[in-house]
C-alpha cells in the first residue's frame, strides 16, 4: 500500500510502526458555526482510508480534536451573551449530527482542547526545561523556532526566507519574541476570556500545542498517520512538529497526508467573501450519500470544484448505482436457488477482478477517484450479465460483491428493507397465484386494493415489485 508523504513530496510504501495497527491523526474543526462543505472533505476521504484499512484487517486508532477554545468562539459567545462552552457544545453536537448523516464513522477518541488543558502545560513545562520555549514578561510563552533544527521540512520552506518574511515584527518593537519565528505556546488572559491556572499566567493554549498534546496523550510519541486540509501544512503542521520532536527528541508523524481545497464555482471557499455552503445547506438540498459520493469523486490531493452542475451529475451517477442495487434485491427476492447454475460460475467468477482493482486503487493513495470508476465497471459488468443468471444464489453474489466496494468508500446503496403489512403481503401472494392460474380478473382486482393502500406494483422482466405511491 502506498501514500503519498508530503514530508518526503512522493509516494511511499505504508508500514505501520506495528503489525497489524495503525494509529491517525486527522485535525479537526474549529466550533463556532455549522461545519462547511469544505470541512466535510478531510473527514469524508479520510474516513474513507481508514474504512480502507480496517478492511485490510488493520486496526485503526483514529483520533480527531475539536477545537473548542478560540477567538471565534470567544467572539460569537460574546456576540449571543452566553459562555463560550455554550457554542462549542451547540457545534459539535450539530458537527457530529452532519458527520453522522454523511456515514463518517466516529473517530475513536474525539479529545475536546479544554479538556486535554494539564497535557498541553506538561509540553509546554517540557519545552521550557530543555531551553526550546521560553516566557516573556507577560507570562506568554513562546516556542523557540531556530532552536529547532529541522523546522521547515514538512513545507519545504527555509527559515531565512520566513524570517525575511517577518522582520518587521521586530522593528516595530511591539513584539516581544526573541525571535519574529518565534510562535505562541500559552497566552495571557484578556478580559472576558476563558483561562486556565497556570505557573507562567492565568491564560489559555495555543491552537498548534492542542494536537501535539492530544495526539501525544492518544497515540503515543510516534504516530503512522497525520492528516488534514492543506492549508494546515503551514503553520500549524510544522509548528507540531517543532513542539513534539523538540520535546521527545523522537519522529512525531511518519506519514503526512493533505487534502486539497473545495471551492466553489471554480473559486476559493472562503468565508470572509460568503463564498461557502455549510453542509447543512447541501443536505436541504441533496441526499447526504450523494454530496459523499461526490467529494469521493475526485482523488483527495486534486482541487475539487463544487457547483449546482457538478452536484447534479454526482446525483445521477449515484442512482445508477442504487438503481442497479435495486434491480439485484428484486431479482433475489424473485428467484430461488441457493447454488449456482452451471453457466454461473464464470460470471461470478470474473467479478474479483473488480475487487483486486479496487484495492489497487485504494492501496495506490488512497484513490477513490478509481476506485469509483470501478464500482461503475462492475454495475455495468452486472447490468449486461444479469440476463444470464437465474438463482438467487447467482443475484446475491453479484449484489454482495457491489455492497462490497460500496461499504468500504461508506457509501450506503440500500434502502432500508421496507417490512410491509402482512395483509399487504398476502395480498402480493394471492395475486401471484391468481395470475399463475389465469385469473386476470382477480389480480387486476388486487392490484387495485392494494393501489388504494399505497402500493404500486410493477410486472418487471425479473418478477413483481413495488413501491409505496
Ligand atoms: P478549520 O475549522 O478551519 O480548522 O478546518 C478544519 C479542517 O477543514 C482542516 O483540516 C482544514 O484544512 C479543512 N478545510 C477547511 N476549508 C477547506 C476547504 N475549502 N477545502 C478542503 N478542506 C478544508
Ligand atoms: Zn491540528
Amino acid at each position: 500500500m502506498k501514500i503519498y508523504n508530503t514530508l518526503n513530496k512522493r509516494k511511499e510504501e505504508f508500514f505501520p510502526q506495528r503489525v497489524g495497527h495503525v494509529s491517525m491523526y486527522v485535525c479537526g474543526p474549529t466550533v463556532y458555526n455549522l461545519i462547511h462543505i469544505g470541512n466535510a472533505r478531510p473527514m469524508i476521504v479520510f474516513d474513507a482510508f481508514r474504512r480502507f484499512l480496517e478492511y485490510k484487517g488493520l486496526e485503526v486508532n483514529y483520533v480527531s480534536n475539536f477545537t473548542d477554545v478560540d477567538d471565534k468562539i470567544i467572539k460569537k459567545a460574546q456576540e449571543e451573551g452566553v459562555d463560550p462552552t455554550v457554542i462549542s457544545e451547540r457545534y459539535i453536537e450539530e458537527c457530529k449530527k452532519d458527520m453522522e448523516a454523511l456515514n463518517i464513522k466516529p473517530a475513536t477518541v474525539h479529545p475536546k482542547a479544554t479538556e486535554e488543558i494539564p497535557e498541553m502545560l506538561a509540553l509546554i513545562d517540557e519545552l521550557v526545561l530543555k531551553n526550546h520555549a521560553y516566557v516573556a514578561k507577560d507570562g506568554t510563552v513562546y516556542f523557540r523556532t531556530r532552536s529547532f533544527k529541522e523546522y521547515g521540512k514538512l513545507s519545504h520552506k527555509n527559515l531565512d526566507d520566513l524570517e525575511a518574511g517577518n522582520r518587521e515584527l521586530l522593528v516595530s518593537g511591539e513584539d516581544q519574541k526573541e525571535d519574529p519565528l518565534d510562535f505562541v505556546l500559552w497566552k495571557p488572559k484578556k478580559d472576558g476570556e476563558p483561562y486556565w491556572d497556570s505557573f507562567y499566567c492565568q491564560g489559555r493554549p495555543g491552537w498548534h500545542i492542542e494536537c501535539s498534546a492530544m495526539s501525544r496523550k492518544y497515540l503515543g510519541e510516534t504516530i503512522d498517520i497525520h492528516a488534514g486540509g492543506e492549508d494546515l501544512i503551514f503553520p500549524h503542521h510544522e509548528n507540531e512538529i517543532a513542539q513534539s520532536e523538540a520535546c521527545t527528541g523522537t519522529t512525531f508523524a511518519r506519514y503526512w497526508m493533505h487534502n486539497a481545497f473545495l471551492n466553489i464555482d471554480n473559486k476559493k471557499m472562503s468565508k470572509s467573501t460568503g463564498n461557502f455552503f455549510t453542509v447543512r445547506d447541501i443536505l436541504r438540498r441533496y441526499e447526504p450519500m450523494v454530496l459523499r459520493f461526490f467529494m469521493l469523486s475526485a482523488h483527495y490531493r486534486s482541487p475539487l470544484n463544487f457547483s449546482d452542475e457538478l452536484m447534479e451529475s454526482a446525483k445521477n451517477s449515484f442512482d445508477r448505482i442504487r438503481t442497479c442495487v435495486d434491480k439485484l434485491t428484486n431479482a433475489i427476492n424473485m428467484s430461488e436457488g441457493t447454488m449456482l447454475a452451471r453457466n454461473e460460475y464464470a460470471i461470478v467468477e470474473k467479478m474479483s477482478q473488480f475487487k483486486m482493482d479496487f484495492e489497487e486503487a485504494m492501496g495506490d493513495d488512497n484513490n477513490t477517484a478509481t476506485a469509483i470508476s470501478v464500482i461503475f465497471e462492475l454495475v455495468k459488468y452486472i447490468n449486461i450479465n444479469m440476463i444470464e443468471m437465474s438463482t438467487k444464489e447467482g443475484f446475491k453474489r453479484m449484489k454482495d460483491m457491489l455492497l462490497l466496494l460500496c461499504d468500504i468508500l461508506g457509501l450506503i446503496v440500500e434502502k432500508k428493507e421496507e417490512v410491509l403489512d402482512e395483509d399487504i403481503e398476502k395480498l402480493i401472494e394471492e395475486r401471484k397465484k391468481a395470475r399463475a392460474d389465469k385469473n386476470f380478473a382477480r389480480a387486476d382486482e388486487i392490484r387495485k386494493q392494494l393501489l388504494d393502500m399505497g402500493i404500486v406494483l410493477e410486472d418487471t422482466r425479473e418478477g413483481v415489485t413495488w413501491k409505496r405511491v
